[in-house]
């Protein structure tokens, strides 16, 4: 019964022809053809002539219920009519009720929420926070994170070697307690003597804070040695400093395990940054902390125009029932349990695949052109990549060197959606 709009040949040459003229270049980094998406239905998403493909990507880890989930596209319309914008100025019952909705979400004393629009402005509002509870300056955040595009945390992404980085004075980018490929492989403890040793030798010993994602997304999907978030949360707190989590990709249930990323480490952070999975694809971003620390806020006059806006904090809303109402955390690890068993069964088969990673349905499979070396299949990647979309399957890419799949589909995804899309894969 679904028949997305169809364009004829002229109009998606000229769709084409705007794209190469009036688009950002980067728009290209993962398909040099990118495809016209025009329409979306939970687990999939159509192109221009109707062609159906299996969306193991979500909007980068973004589309949590599934593309258009009827119940969010209601709430976000009938807002929409009631009111679009106020500011947080005001008050709003969205915004009331989305802010308890989340804090009833978190563990201990972490209940007041601060909405903004993306994770870069979640993390820059984290940042900023740190900053001015502790009166100190040094920020400490783990290489090949990603924790956003502007001034404050393009600074703590540590993935990027633009000169433009130099803007970031006090951030220190500890080792990556990364188990394929780094010096110490699972033995988070040693790569935590790192950032004491940092707080020892390039601090004054007082620290702002520490930040990091609790499975890195676009470094490659890299969990992070066991062991290593506990030891630097003591050390950092030692030090003064107060502990940020960015659940951006990892929130939601993405990991199946747990709601939060962090819980799987046994950690309670101070900070809690979010966004994607927040709304389904609505813009939406917050952070959450506690009241103590939420008083350096009183009377700074900190807001941000769209932060709150009732639109997407009634999407917020309808997104936190649906994960409830279809238990989609238990799906995330029921499915993706099943997805990396499958993975790693391909592993055994294609001499390619170096490392199968991941927890629920934030899944990388790495390639390689060298086991023993770890050669990072660049080129290869990006063949796959295309060829799986013409085999009607969507996926992501990233790692340091682009040569990790990122497979991170809506959480509704099923075991026969894990079934074909290891068929393709397995190519
Ligand atoms: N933090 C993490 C862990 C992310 O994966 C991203 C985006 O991919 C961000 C922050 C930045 O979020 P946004 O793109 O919404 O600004």
């Amino acid at each position: 019964d679904y028949a997305p709009p169809r364009y004829d040949g002229p109009r998606a040459a000229e769709i084409l022809r705007k794209r190469s003229e009036y688009l950002s270049p980067s728009m290209f980094y993962f398909y040099k053809k990118p495809l016209n998406i025009v329409d979306g239905k939970m687990q999939y998403l159509f192109d221009q002539d109707g062609r159906r493909y299996l969306d193991a990507f979500a909007g980068i880890a973004t589309v949590c219920c599934g593309h258009c989930h009827p119940d969010v596209v209601d709430a976000v319309v009938r807002q929409t009519s009631h009111l679009q914008h106020s500011t947080v100025v005001y008050l709003n019952h969205a915004i009331a009720d989305f802010a308890e909705a989340l804090a009833s979400k978190l563990p201990g004393d972490l209940k007041v929420v601060f909405f903004t629009n993306s994770g870069t402005e979640a993390n820059e509002l984290a940042l900023l926070i740190t900053r001015l509870y502790t009166g100190c300056h040094d920020i400490v955040s783990v290489r090949n994170a990603y924790h956003g595009n502007a001034a404050g945390t393009m600074g703590t992404t540590a993935q990027y070697n633009w000169k433009f980085n130099v803007m970031q004075s006090g951030v220190h980018h500890a080792m990556n307690p990364d188990p394929y490929r780094g010096a110490f492989g699972s033995d988070g403890e040693k790569y935590a003597r790192d950032v004491q040793e940092i707080i020892e030798f390039g601090t004054s010993g007082q620290v702002a804070g520490f930040i990091s994602e609790s499975i890195q997304g676009v470094g490659g999907v890299v969990e992070l040695a066991p062991g290593y978030l506990p030891a630097v949360y003591e050390s950092i707190r030692k030090a003064g400093g107060l502990c940020i989590a960015d659940e951006v990709q990892s929130g939601f249930a993405r990991t199946g395990s747990h709601f939060w990323g962090f819980e799987a480490h046994g950690i309670v952070p101070d900070i809690v940054t979010m966004a994607k999975g927040i709304g389904n694809g609505i813009p939406l971003g917050a952070v959450v902390t506690t009241p103590e620390i939420a008083q350096v806020l009183t009377r700074r006059n900190y807001f941000n125009t769209f932060g709150g806006n009732p639109v997407c904090t009634a999407g917020g809303l309808a997104v936190l029932r649906v994960l409830e109402k279809e238990n989609l955390q238990h799906n995330a690890l029921l499915v993706g349990s099943y997805l990396k068993g499958r993975l790693k069964a391909l592993q055994q088969k294609h001499e390619i695949i170096g490392d199968v990673r991941g927890r629920g349905m934030m899944l990388g499979v790495e390639l390689v052109t060298d086991r023993k070396q770890k050669t990072p299949a660049r080129t290869e990647i990006s063949h796959a990549m295309d060829q799986m979309k013409d085999m009607g399957v969507l996926v992501g890419k990233g790692g340091f060197y682009g040569n990790v799949f990122r497979i991170t589909p809506p959480l509704c995804f099923t075991k026969e959606d894990a079934d074909f899309f290891t068929e393709v894969m397995d190519i």
